[in-house]
């Protein structure tokens, strides 16, 4: 194969979770795939390793403070290496035919946006940026003529059902939830969880962000506003069903009374092939499933009272505007009070709803003002927490805060 006939591929969140996966496919298929750009936050080390494996033209690291040490370990290799949040920008400006957007939280609107605005195909892991930014986003990839292709799992599993031609045909869509890792716990035992209980989940192994948010089930809130802007639903017409083994990874119900389910072993690895392969499909190593080794699937409503944060999101999506951009940035500031230990559990909600009880902005009309506002409700949501903290409402005494919350790895 010539080497033109490779596609090729730049990484936003090379050093996450969802990049490692994505790096194992195109490490499995080298005469496949040629890597134009990797990026991340603060881990210089992997992002090194990373590109040294893959020889990429462009890397760049979020973190100023960590450009000497990748200079230093990419020195003569001929790997052009810069820093910052807009070496970031530049990184998903380079030509690629093919951009993972997999960088976690809101950190990553613009640099998916940009990606967007040079008419690239998008694959999207970054839920947050379509949940802070929906509108704009959707709007964006229409003019731009982008391509987004769905990589959260439930989203991609739509995506595989969902006939988009007969759009008229379609009731509603079920995405389905594992129930993270509290999923039987009383409200009192969810109150007393320690961070490393949180990130432990069952089923996926994910960043930390992403695993709180699906002990919340936020997680699923953010993932029911980000399918009203894939699929142009609207919210009374995705529902959340739990399936704790998670295995089908979501359905579509028809009009007819047939419902289309893509199933699967739990590994991030098929939906991100899915994407990068698309519209045709590739050779995994993921394990094959076995429904008889399983032999049971069950499903479940999901139970508000216990999960408050999955209400909220959709009383976000529902009010519109503001709303989720305000829904998301709460819970990530919630989110890094729980992780570094200054917040309990069960108040990442509470916190979360307090903010949206006191915001009243204005729709945000272009991204500039999305990132306004959400650096806004970031400074509204941190005072908040600072108050709780300092006025006897800190989280139950637990001695294990892990230091992965705040963002860059
Ligand atoms: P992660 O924490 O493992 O990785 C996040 C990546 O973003 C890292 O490369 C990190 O260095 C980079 N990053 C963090 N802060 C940054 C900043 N300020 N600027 C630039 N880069 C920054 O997270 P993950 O689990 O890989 O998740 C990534 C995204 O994919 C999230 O939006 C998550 O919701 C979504 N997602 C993840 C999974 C999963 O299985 N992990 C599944 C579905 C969706
Ligand atoms: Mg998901």
């Amino acid at each position: 194969m010539q080497e033109s006939d490779r596609k090729t591929v730049s990484i936003l969140g090379a050093t996450g979770s969802i990049g490692g996966s994505t790096v194992d496919l195109l490490q499995a298929n080298p005469e496949r795939f040629a890597v134009a750009a990797l990026t991340g936050g603060r881990n210089a080390a992997r992002l090194a390793e990373l590109s040294l494996a893959l020889r990429p033209d462009f890397v760049a690291i979020a973190d100023p403070s960590r450009y000497g040490a990748l200079k230093e370990a990419l020195s003569g290799s001929g790997i052009e290496v810069a820093a910052g949040d807009e070496a970031v920008c530049e990184a998903a400006a380079r030509p690629a035919d093919w951009v993972m957007a997999a960088i976690v939280g809101c950190a990553g609107l613009l640099p998916t946006l940009t990606a967007v605005r040079r008419g690239a195909t998008v694959a999207l892991a970054n839920k947050e940026c379509l949940v802070s930014a929906g509108d704009i986003m959707m709007r964006e990839v229409a003019a731009a003529g982008a391509t987004l292709l769905p990589v959260d799992s439930e989203h991609n599993a739509i995506f595989q059902v969902f006939e988009q031609r007969r759009r008229d045909a379609i009731e509603k869509i079920v995405l389905t939830a594992s129930g993270g890792p509290f999923r039987d716990a009383s409200l009192t035992e969810m109150a007393g969880k320690s961070p490393a209980e949180a990130v432990a989940h069952p089923r996926w192994d994910m960043g930390a962000k992403i695993s709180v948010d699906s002990a919340t089930m936020m997680n699923k809130g953010l993932e029911v506003i980000e399918a009203a802007h894939l699929f142009a639903l609207t919210e009374d017409r995705i529902d959340v069903l739990v399936h704790p083994e998670s295995i089908v990874h979501s359905l579509v119900a028809y009009r007819d009374g047939s419902v289309l389910a893509q199933l699967g072993t739990p590994d991030m690895r098929t939906p991100i092939s899915y994407a990068l392969a698309w519209p045709e499909r590739m050779q995994t190593n993921v394990r094959p499933l076995d429904l008889s080794e399983i032999a049971t699937l069950t499903f479940s409503a999901p139970d508000t009272a216990r999960f408050p944060a999955l209400a909220l999101a959709r009383e976000a999506l529902r009010s519109g505007g503001a709303m989720p951009a305000v829904l998301n940035a709460a819970n990530e500031i919630a989110v890094e009070g729980f992780l570094s230990g200054n917040l309990g559990f069960t108040q990442i909600a509470e916190l979360v709803e307090d903010v949206m009880e006191a915001a009243d902005p204005s729709a945000p009309g272009s991204i500039d003002d999305v990132i306004e506002l959400d650096l806004e409700i970031r400074g509204a949501a941190a005072r908040r927490l600072a108050r709780r903290a300092t006025s006897g409402g800190s989280p139950p005494d637990t001695d294990s805060a892990i230091e992965i919350g705040a963002g860059r790895l």
